[in-house]
C-alpha cells in the first residue's frame, strides 16, 4: 500500500509499504480520505511532535472496516472515523479520564504509524461509525470538527452565547464561527483575519461580521478566540476585548508568545486554553456531519491523490494561501 512518510523539515514522500497486520484485538480500516491538519504543518515546517523520522504522518481520516473482532460491533463496509489520540494511560489526567489533557498525549501519525496510507490497524473502541450514505469527504472532517465542538462546548459554557470573536479564518477558526452560528444560537459571531481568501470564506461560515482590521468591528466582544497560534494574535484579542471578557485559545505556538499580561491584568480577562477533545466531541462532530443538517464542502479547497501529498503541503505552507483543508484521496488502492 501507499503510505505518506515524513523524512524531515520540508520532506514528505511516498512509499511503498506492507498493509498492517491487525492483532486480534484490532480492526482494519481501508482509508477513503485523510485531511492534512494544522499540526501536520507543525510538523512539515519544524519537526514538532514526531516520535521518529520515516514515520507515516497523518490523524484525520475516514475510512471503511476491513475486518474487525465480532465483539466490536462493527461490520465490513461500514464508514468510520476514528480517536487518533494516543495518551499515556497513566498520568494523573488520564486516570482522572480527561485524556485530552494527557501531559504527554500524541497522535497516531505522530508516535504512531498515521493514516496517510492504503489501510490502518486501531483498536476498534477508537472507531465512530457514520450513518451509511454519509459523504467520505465530509467525514473525513469529524477530527478537525471534533476540537472545534471541544472548544465551542467550553467556551459557552464558560461565557455564554451572547457574542464571540474568533481571530483566524484557518480551519479550526472558520468551523468555530459555523458552530457557533448553526449549531450553538450564539447571538453574533465575528471573524478577523488578515488574509482575504480566508476572510471570504468566513462569510461561508456564517460570521455576523468579518474584518481584516479589529478596530473596524462593531463594539467590544466579551469572548474571544485565538485561532491562530501567534504572538501579535494573541495581544490583538487581549486589547479588543471587553473588560471581564474571556480569551479563549485553540492554537499551539511554534514561537512561545510574549503576552501583554497588565492589559489582562487591568480588564481582569481570563485566559483559558483548549486542547484537543474528548471521545464524546468527536461522537458529537461525526453525529453532526453524519445528520446531514449540515454542509462542511465549503471547507475543502482540494482533494488531491496521495501521490501529491507533497505538494499539498507546500500549498499550505506557502506564502500565497489559497487553500484551507487538503484531502488526499486513498480509495482506489
Ligand atoms: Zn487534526
Ligand atoms: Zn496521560
Amino acid at each position: 500500500m501507499r503510505a505518506v512518510k515524513f523524512y524531515g523539515p520540508g520532506k514528505v514522500g511516498l512509499e511503498d509499504i506492507p498493509v498492517p497486520v491487525p492483532r486480534s484485538a484490532e480492526a482494519l480500516v481501508k482509508i477513503k480520505y485523510g485531511g492534512i491538519c494544522g499540526s501536520d504543518l507543525h510538523i512539515f515546517r519544524q519537526g514538532m511532535f514526531v516520535a521518529k523520522l520515516g514515520e507515516t504522518m497523518g490523524h484525520e481520516f475516514s475510512g471503511a472496516v476491513v475486518s474487525a473482532p465480532p465483539s466490536s460491533g462493527l461490520s465490513p463496509g461500514d464508514l468510520v472515523v476514528g480517536d487518533p489520540r494516543v495518551p499515556c494511560g497513566t498520568c494523573a489526567a488520564c486516570i482522572a479520564g480527561d485524556t485530552h489533557r494527557c501531559s504527554s498525549l500524541g497522535f497516531i501519525g505522530e508516535v504512531s504509524p498515521g493514516a496517510f496510507a492504503g489501510y490502518l490497524a486501531i483498536a476498534p473502541e477508537k472507531l465512530v461509525t457514520l450513518k451509511g450514505g454519509t459523504d467520505p469527504a465530509q467525514a473525513a472532517l469529524a477530527e478537525p470538527l471534533a476540537v472545534a465542538v471541544h472548544a465551542c462546548r467550553r467556551i459557552i459554557t464558560a461565557a455564554g452565547s451572547g457574542n464571540v470573536l474568533v481571530l483566524g479564518a484557518g480551519p479550526i477558526g472558520l468551523l468555530m464561527a459555523y458552530l457557533f452560528k448553526n449549531v450553538y444560537a450564539v447571538k453574533r459571531v465575528g471573524v478577523f483575519e488578515i488574509d482575504p481568501f480566508r476572510l471570504g470564506k468566513a462569510k461561508e461560515a456564517g460570521a455576523d461580521e468579518r474584518s481584516a482590521d479589529i478596530e473596524s468591528l462593531s463594539g467590544q466582544y466579551s469572548c474571544l478566540v485565538d485561532a491562530v497560534g501567534v504572538e501579535t494574535v494573541l495581544n490583538k484579542a487581549i486589547g479588543a476585548a471587553a473588560p471581564g471578557g474571556c480569551v479563549f485559545i485553540s492554537a499551539i505556538y511554534e514561537r512561545t508568545p510574549q503576552t501583554d499580561i497588565n492589559t489582562l491584568v487591568s480588564k481582569e480577562m481570563t485566559l483559558v486554553g483548549n486542547n484537543a477533545y474528548s471521545f464524546d466531541d468527536l461522537k458529537e462532530a461525526a453525529a453532526l456531519i453524519g445528520s446531514g443538517k449540515y454542509d462542511f464542502r465549503w471547507l475543502v479547497t482540494s482533494i488531491m491523490s496521495a501521490e501529491e501529498a507533497a505538494r499539498g503541503f507546500e500549498l499550505l505552507t506557502g506564502k500565497e494561501k489559497r487553500d484551507l483543508k487538503i484531502l488526499l484521496r486513498f480509495e482506489g488502492e
